[in-house]
């Protein structure tokens, strides 16, 4: 089995359920007391954030290179970004080390074309919703067309992101509110909903739509393991 290395900590929240995912996956494929090989660097979200929202993705980029770089060297056979926000700086932390990166859209995108939905909606921070790094990622991908909220909508997902889910907090009336949100896209013609920021299943799940639902953090986790285990199975 090769070792993941895990970017972390954005937030822990998700990094925790990545973390519980992985060693589930690898349980349920190869039996016994087999776990995930796994590398964590975990951030302090609050160093993230700020260069975010100052709009300073160079220091981002830095961070994440800087931490990509320390897995490497400590053993990591690939990297795995445990947010879908951070991927605006993937393809320089790809540049960075010689393993694989493995690119959470890429999993989403595979996992949407696979399905019957061809215009499924996108629930994510405000920078994956209006920044074209993810978005044109997945219109790239055999032309799937993504469709965003309107702009009150992407307001109150991110507000629920980073004021609630990544600190830890789920409200009833927040999970209600984006289920509002899905349901005025779905009745406009969405036809899928791509869980696309990694807290976002801890507020809602597959069983709340009539439509397909991805969710990254489980697509994305199975990915690095399909990378991780390559032909091995149970023995
Ligand atoms: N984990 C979230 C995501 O998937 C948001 C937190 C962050 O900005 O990294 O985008």
């Amino acid at each position: 089995m090769k070792t993941i290395g895990l970017l972390g900590g954005m937030s822990w929240e998700s990094t925790a359920v990545y973390y519980e995912t992985l060693n589930w996956m690898v349980r349920a494929r190869l039996g016994g007391l087999h776990s995930a090989r796994c590398l964590l660097f975990s951030f302090d979200f609050a160093d993230v954030e700020a260069a975010q929202a100052s709009g300073d993705w160079d220091r981002a980029r830095d961070l994440m290179v800087a931490a990509a770089r320390n897995l490497e060297r400590g053993g990591a056979d690939c990297l795995v970004i445990c947010t879908n926000t951070m991927h605006k700086v993937a393809g320089d932390v790809q540049a960075a080390v010689a393993i694989p990166l493995i690119h959470i859209a890429h999993a989403t995108a595979k996992a949407v074309a696979g399905s019957p939905s061809k215009a499924p909606l996108l629930l994510a921070t405000r920078y994956t919703m209006e920044q074209d790094f993810y978005t044109g990622y997945l219109s790239g991908y055999h032309g799937l067309d993504v469709i965003v909220p309107p702009q009150d909508d992407r307001e109150i997902v991110h507000r629920i992101i980073y004021e609630e889910l990544c600190r830890g907090v789920i409200l009833p009336a927040s999970k209600q509110a984006c289920l509002e949100i899905a349901g005025r896209a779905i009745a406009a013609g969405a036809d899928g909903v791509i869980f696309g920021c990694t807290e976002i299943g801890l507020l809602i799940s597959a069983a709340d739509f009539s439509v397909p639902s991805f969710d990254t953090t489980t697509l994305h986790a199975e990915a690095a393991l399909d990378f991780a285990l390559g032909g091995l199975t149970a023995s």
